[in-house]
């Protein structure tokens, strides 16, 4: 299949992409990677009439420490390979490195941005998954400006986000990591390079108040779960943290989500879960 026509516009800058966004008169869309929106044109399942490139906005392209607290500021348009390569700064112990390369295959992860993979939230993909994790934030530009939206809230359903037209992803926001922090993401998937048929995360940090649990790749936004405040005080241990994760407070999550019903599908979140547990205390 081929795409349906539609007229291309190479955006200069922030500000000019989301005016080119606000033209209501015809559907319009933003272009990064295209490796989801081309797929999706060439099958004929959507139908902009306008596309604007935004992977060439200088501004959305570098990534760089935020002096005044230590963030990663990830630009929207920086690539899965570069996160994989190394040639963005560490702030996460390894843990986007990891998940960068085992996204796809090379030649997605030349193209791919972070910012097309969180807008166009598959529940499968992996910085949607990723994202809520690390406690993110999404940094999104409209016409009156910039506002961030907390990555745990952004995906609001399976291909739905909380950006509102015409705005652009600009940024995601990840916090650093201390030196005491553990992490997995593990996923399973029926072939290397296929998209995942349930994530399990976890990252515990106990000097900065987190533990945090991810059932990822459900039908929906992915699920996270907050350990206790009192069970992260410095007297604790991971293990402790981890132990707060019992089967069944994860079957009661599994269930919350409405993945539940299938028994393969419930005890393959499961193992996921259960299995970053593991690794995280490796
Ligand atoms: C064979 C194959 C396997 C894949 N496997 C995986 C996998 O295992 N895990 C995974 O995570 N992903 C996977 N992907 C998806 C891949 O990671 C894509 O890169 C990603 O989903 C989309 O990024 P993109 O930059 O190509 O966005 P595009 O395809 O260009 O755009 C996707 C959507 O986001 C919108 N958009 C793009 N940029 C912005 C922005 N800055 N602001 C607002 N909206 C924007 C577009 O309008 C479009 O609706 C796979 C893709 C393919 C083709």
């Amino acid at each position: 299949m081929k795409a349906p026509a539609f007229d291309f516009t190479q955006a200069q800058s922030v500000p000019d992409a989301v005016a080119l966004l606000a033209d209501t008169a015809r559907f319009t869309k933003p272009l990064a990677g295209g490796q989801s929106l081309g797929p999706m044109l060439n099958l004929r399942v959507a139908f902009p009439e306008h596309l604007i490139g935004v992977r060439q906005i200088e501004a959305l392209r570098h990534a760089f420490i935020d002096p005044a607290n230590g963030e990663l500021v990830l630009g929207a348009a920086v690539r899965h390979a570069q996160i994989e390569d190394g040639l963005i700064p560490d702030v996460t112990r390894g843990l986007l490195a990891h998940v960068a390369a085992n996204i796809a295959y090379r030649a997605v992860r030349n193209r791919g941005t972070v910012g097309g993979s969180l807008a166009h939230a598959d529940p499968a993909a992996d910085w949607v998954n990723t994202m809520p994790l690390l406690g993110a934030r999404i940094v999104v530009a409209g016409p009156d400006g910039e506002r961030e939206i907390d990555a745990r809230t952004f995906m609001t359903g399976p291909f739905t986000t909380a950006l509102d037209e015409p705005e652009l992803l600009v940024a995601v926001r990840v916090p650093a990591l201390s030196d005491a922090a553990r992490w997995a993401y593990v996923k399973f998937c029926r072939k290397p390079g296929e998209f995942a048929e349930a994530v399990g995360g976890v990252l515990i940090d106990r000097p900065r108040a987190v533990g945090r649990l991810l059932i990822g790749a459900t039908d929906g936004a992915p699920v996270v779960l907050e350990a206790p405040t009192e069970l992260l005080a410095a007297s604790s241990t991971d293990s402790q943290v981890a132990e707060h994760w019992t089967d069944d407070r994860l079957r009661a999550a599994i269930n919350a989500a409405g993945i539940g019903h299938d028994p393969y599908v419930a005890q393959l979140h499961l193992t996921m879960a259960r299995r970053a547990i593991v690794a995280a205390l490796a």
